[in-house]
C-alpha cells in the first residue's frame, strides 16, 4: 500500500504502517487514497489510484458512482465510531435527568456572590431531577450504536426494550438477553421515559418521529444522536410544549430546534474523540491494504464486499466489471485461452457493478480481459 493523505490522518494508526506499506507524498507515487472529510467531487484521480478509503462513516464529499465506474473501490468505516457516539448518548441520557446544564449555567450567572455557596443550597432545589435506575428506555435502532446503548442501558439497571425490524443475526447474538425486543415501533415507545434513535437518515426514516409517534409519549425524554431530520421539528415543538416531550437532547443544531424550550443542543461531537479517529484510521488502513494485497473488499460503498483470504495460487485475477449478463463466461473463456485453470472463483454483484475472483494456475490475458465489453478494470495479483 502506498497511501496518500488528503486529510490529516491519525498519527498512531500511520506510525502503525510496516514497510512495504507507506504515506507517499506525491499522489502520483500512490496506489490509494485516506480520506476524511476532503471533497473529491472535482477532483480527477490518475490510474494508479485504486482504492479511496474514507475514515468515517459518511461518504458525501465522495463521487462514489463515479469511482465506482472508474474502477475505484471507495471504503468507509462503520462501527468505528461507535463508542464515542454510545458515551455521548450516555451523557445526553444523564444531562436529560438531571439538570446540570440549568445547575451550571446558574453558577456562572452568580459568580460574583462572595456567598455562592450558601446561595447555591438555597437555589438548588430548581434543579433537582431524575435517576434512570428502574426507568425504561426504547432503543430504536439496533446497529453499531443502537446495540452498544441498549447493552449499556442494561448494566445502568434500566429496563430496555429494542425496536430493529431489520436486526442482523451477528448484532441479535450480541444483544443483551435483558434487552425487551418489540416487532413494532409502538410497542417500544408505549410507556418508555426514554427514547432514543439510532437509525440511519433515508427517506423511510425521515421525519419517522413525528405528531403519530409523539402521541405515545408521555412526559418522556428524547435523545437524538443521529441525524435531525429523523424528527419532524414543528411536530416536535407541540410535543415539547404540550408535554409529551419532557426533553429533547439532541446533536444537531438547527434554527429551529436551537430556539425550543427544554432542549439541550449539543454542536454534533457524537464521534469527536481522538479514540474514534484513531480507530477510523485503523479500519481504513486494514481496508486497503486487504484490498491492495489480497483483493478482498470490506465495507465498500460502491462494490460488494468480498472475502477472498490469502492467495495459495499462482495469479489472482481481480476484475471490476459491470453486473450485466454474459460477463462472466467471457473472462473465464479468455482465461482458459490460455490453458491455465481456475481454482477458486468469487462472483459478487451490488447494484450495476460487480466483482468477480479468479485464483488461476497458469498464465492470464490481462488485456484480453481489460478489453472485454463491461471490463471497468483488471488487477493481477
Ligand atoms: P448502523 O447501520 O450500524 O445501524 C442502523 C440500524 O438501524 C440498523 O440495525 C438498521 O437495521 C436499523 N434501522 C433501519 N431502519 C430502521 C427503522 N425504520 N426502524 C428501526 N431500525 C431501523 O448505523 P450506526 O453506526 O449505528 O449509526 C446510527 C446512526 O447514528 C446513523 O444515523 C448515523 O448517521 C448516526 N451517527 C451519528 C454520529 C454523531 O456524531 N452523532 C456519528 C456516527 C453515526
Amino acid at each position: 500500500m502506498k497511501a496518500y493523505c488528503l486529510n490529516k490522518i491519525s498519527p498512531i494508526a500511520l506510525k502503525g504502517l510496516k514497510a512495504p506499506d507507506t504515506i507517499v507524498d506525491d499522489i502520483a507515487k500512490a496506489d490509494s487514497i485516506l480520506v476524511r472529510s476532503q471533497a473529491m467531487h472535482d477532483m480527477e484521480l490518475g490510474k494508479n489510484i485504486l482504492a479511496v478509503a474514507r475514515a468515517g462513516a459518511g461518504v458525501n464529499n465522495i463521487p462514489v458512482e463515479k469511482y465506482a465506474s472508474e474502477g475505484v473501490v471507495v471504503f468507509n468505516t462503520p462501527g468505528a465510531n461507535a463508542n464515542a457516539v454510545k458515551e455521548l448518548v450516555l451523557c445526553g441520557l444523564f444531562l436529560g435527568s438531571r439538570d446540570i446544564v440549568g445547575g451550571t449555567e446558574w453558577i456562572n450567572q452568580n459568580k460574583e456572590d462572595a456567598e455562592i455557596g450558601k446561595t447555591a443550597e438555597k437555589a438548588k432545589a430548581q434543579f433537582a431531577g431524575h435517576e434512570i435506575l428502574g426507568k425504561t428506555i426504547a432503543v430504536i435502532g439496533l446497529g453499531a450504536i443502537g446495540l452498544m446503548v441498549a447493552n449499556a442501558c442494561v448494566h445502568l439497571g434500566m429496563k430496555v426494550k429494542g425496536y430493529d425490524p431489520y436486526l442482523t443475526v451477528n448484532n441479535a447474538v450480541k444483544l443483551s438477553k435483558s434487552v425487551d425486543y418489540c416487532e413494532k415501533l409502538e410497542d417500544a415507545i408505549s410507556g418508555a421515559d426514554y427514547v432514543t434513535i439510532h437509525v440511519p437518515l433515508v427517506d423511510s426514516t425521515k421525519g419517522m418521529l413525528n405528531s403519530k409517534v409523539f402521541k405515545l409519549f408521555n412526559d418522556t425524554v428524547l435523545l437524538n444522536f443521529s441525524r435531525d431530520t429523523l424528527v419532524n421539528d414543528d411536530d416536535l415543538l407541540k410535543a415539547l410544549t404540550s408535554g409529551k416531550v419532557r426533553k429533547y437532547v439532541t446533536d444537531f443544531a438547527n434554527p429551529k430546534v436551537v430556539n425550543m424550550p427544554n432542549t439541550l443542543v449539543i454542536p454534533h461531537l457524537g464521534a469527536s474523540t481522538e479514540e474514534a479517529e484513531d480507530n477510523c484510521a485503523f479500519m481504513a488502513i486494514d481496508e486497503l491494504k486487504h484490498y491492495l494485497e489480497n483483493g478482498s473488499i470490506t465495507h465498500s460503498v460502491n462494490y460488494p464486499d468480498v472475502a477472498c483470504g490469502p492467495k495459495e495460487c499462482e495469479n489472482r485475477v481481480c476484475v471490476l466489471h459491470k453486473n450485466v449478463p454474459g460477463i462472466i463466461s467471457k473472462i473465464t473463456t479468455v482465461i482458459s485461452s490460455s490453458n491455465s485453470n481456475i481454482g477458486n472463483f468469487i462472483n459478487k454483484s451490488k447494484g450495476e457493478f460487480a466483482y468477480s475472483v479468479f485464483d488461476v494456475d497458469g498464465k492470464v490475458d490481462e488485456d484480453g480481459i481489460a478489453s472485454l465489453e463491461g471490463v471497468i478494470r483488471v488487477r493481477v495479483i
